[in-house]
């Protein structure tokens, strides 16, 4: 999911490579690595954290190179360590390759190879295609590799080199971006143009289960099968800063347009449809445990906080487990009440919350179970905890957190299906709802059409200072996420409430100052949302509806609608929350706000 730089040429490869990661740098990583064919072998060097710490390590041995690749990580399989950071070689050690992405099936062919007498240095899924290209290596680099990824599930953007066959670098992609930069006699290979474009304006953009195969003499293309590709060379015409944001002017609005691939990716082997079954294998040592679990404790802070609250509606509904969600904070110093059979969730995007963290301790502290949902492969909440669930949404970089939150609901949607169908459901149920739930990122970006009516919208309420965020059930966290990323983003004042709390207290704030946001999807709260929006207008307040497609009706009492797709209710919040994430978006962007960094806010909270 993170950066590669491949050189071919006769330009000194070490400098370019670095220098290529550091254009790659806004995407986030944790770890970095580079190879070289020096000398008849290859010389590798790697280091945990910044790309500087790496380039302190390029002594005289990698100098000279005229053939290289280097790599940044962001950990999906195993945690940050010098160890697991790329390039990952073969078991000659003559063959080295980096990737991006996830090999899925990775436990299978390790199996294998390790029958063959194989045997594993790292944690890596990469490591095991490294070696199972070198397992069918007899001479042509190519065609080990495209026998290895015909085996492969998963994603990938890999470069693979072999020392001896010095003059030739093999790409190929699944998924994850590739790119081949044709230069003045030399190639840049680059994850993503932002590496490439400075050296050429030249490229050729492979396609899924696509191969590239670089030489001095020139490049071939062919698919897994080996049969020739025709590609033809485009010119790149973006500018680097467009690159790096994808054509988005922020990175809040390149995340919130990820998102129906993150969730993909967050989703991509866990959910079978042919057996009706979650695979979540982080949980596996601890399943039974879990299954026999009396009472589940959410603890997060912020926008995690509201994931759980939604996930506490669907384990309820779906496992019928008990569940309460905690913030952090609190629960750390309220001495909480822990019995036998307790499971504690601690929920946090980086996996450094402090107060997350301190809470997992609390519950650990006290006997529970204490599993982590974090995004974050191998930060301290993943490895303090007994087990977990990574989100593998990719680096959030925008400090207002939107797919992180979308993969974290997914992530406790697959979590409740899963204890569902071992307490209660039947397979049938669990089935049509794990259907629905694979079918959410379409209909995400269905939604994401929303987007121009979303700017409207914020532009015609940019001055109020106060809005409402309302919902009921498993909407009444989303009202609450809604207005969190309003006042994060654009400084302004909103409140979420559960639409029922309304007339309690804060009716008497309704005025035609007032924005409210009412989230009306059809399903069994639905009459109840149009009484509330009913009792808004009754008082002059403005109303901005999120409903289902084809409810014309709502129409008639809201001045604007928001409409997002049908999809069962329990999974709504996926894709109501979206358009609220937009339209906090445009306000920020019309006050003139610092959208990816707003004042006083930090992307990883690490003091309390
Ligand atoms: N799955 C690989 C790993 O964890 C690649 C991660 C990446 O895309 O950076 O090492």
């Amino acid at each position: 999911m993170c950066g590669i730089v491949a050189y071919l040429g006769t330009r000194e490869a070490p400098p370019i490579l670095i220098e290529g990661l550091k254009r790659l740098d806004y995407r986030g990583y944790d770890s970095a690595g580079v190879v070289v064919i020096k000398g008849g072998g290859l010389v590798v060097r790697r280091s945990v954290g910044r790309i500087a710490a790496l380039e302190e390590k390029l002594d005289a041995q990698i100098a000279g190179a005229r053939v290289g690749m280097a790599h940044t990580r962001w950990a999906t399989h195993g945690a940050p360590t010098e160890g697991n950071a790329h390039p990952h070689r073969d078991a000659s050690g003559r063959l080295a390759i980096v990737h991006n992405g996830i090999i899925e099936n990775y436990r299978v062919l390790k199996q294998y190879l390790e029958t063959q007498g194989i045997t594993m240095e790292s944690q890596t899924d990469t490591e095991v295609l490294a070696k199972l290209i070198g397992h069918f290596y007899e001479g042509n680099l190519e065609d080990a590799v495209r026998r290895a990824l015909r085996e492969s599930r998963g994603t990938f953007g890999i470069a693979a080199i072999h020392a001896d066959e010095p003059n030739k670098i093999v790409a190929a992609r699944r998924g994850s971006p590739l790119i081949v930069g044709v230069g003045d006699a030399e190639y840049i290979i680059a994850s993503d143009a932002a590496a490439i474009v400075q050296h050429t304006s030249q490229v050729i953009y492979l396609a899924d289960n696509e191969v590239a195969i670089v030489t001095p003499e020139g490049f071939k293309t062919t698919n897994l099968e080996a049969t020739p590709v025709d590609k033809h060379v485009d010119e790149l015409e973006y500018t680097l800063e467009q690159l790096e944001l994808g054509g988005h002017q922020h990175f809040m609005s390149k995340e919130i347009f990820e998102q129906p691939e993150s969730l993909r990716t967050c989703m991509r082997g866990r959910i079978d449809l042919d057996d009706s079954r979650v695979v979540l294998g982080g949980l596996t040592s601890v399943a039974r445990e879990l299954i026999n679990t009396k009472r589940i404790i959410l603890t997060a802070c912020g926008t995690a906080w509201h994931a759980g609250l939604v996930g506490e509606y669907l384990i309820e509904e779906l496992a019928r487990i008990p569940c309460e969600t905690e913030y952090a904070s609190e629960f750390r110093y309220r001495n909480p009440v822990i019995d036998f059979g307790t499971t504690v969730l601690a929920i946090s995007q980086s996996g450094e919350t402090i107060d997350t963290l301190a809470a997992s301790r609390e519950g650990r502290d006290k006997g529970a179970l204490v599993l982590g949902i974090v995004n974050a492969v191998g930060s301290t909440i993943a490895r303090e905890t007994d087990a977990g669930v990574y989100l593998h949404v990719g680096p959030e970089i925008g400090v207002a957190s939107t797919k992180a939150f979308t993969g974290q609901v997914a992530v406790l949607a697959m979590l409740a299906g899963f204890l569902g169908r071992r307490r209660h459901l039947s397979h049938e149920r669990l089935h049509e709802y794990l259907e629905a739930l694979a079918g959410i990122p379409e209909k995400i970006a269905h939604t994401l059409n929303l987007n121009n009516q979303c700017r409207h919208i914020a532009a015609d309420f940019v001055n109020s200072e106060n809005w409402l965020y309302l919902g009921r059930g498993i909407q009444y966290p989303v009202a609450l996420e809604g207005a969190l990323k309003l006042k994060e983003i654009s400084y302004i004042h909103a409140e979420g409430l559960p639409a029922a709390e309304m007339k309690h207290g804060p009716i008497a704030l309704i005025s035609e100052d007032m924005p409210v946001v009412v989230l009306a999807p059809r399903g069994h709260w639905y009459d109840k949302s149009v009484g509330n929006i009913e009792e808004v207008r009754s008082r002059g307040g403005r109303v901005i509806a999120v409903a289902t497609e084809g409810d014309t009706e709502i129409q008639h009492i809201a001045e604007h609608v928001l409409y997002v797709p049908d999809v069962p209710e329990l999974l709504g919040p996926l894709v109501t929350v979206i358009p609220l994430q937009m339209l906090a978006y445009h306000a920020a962007v019309l006050r003139g706000c610092d959208v990816d960094k707003p004042r006083n806010l930090a992307k990883a909270v690490t003091v309390e």
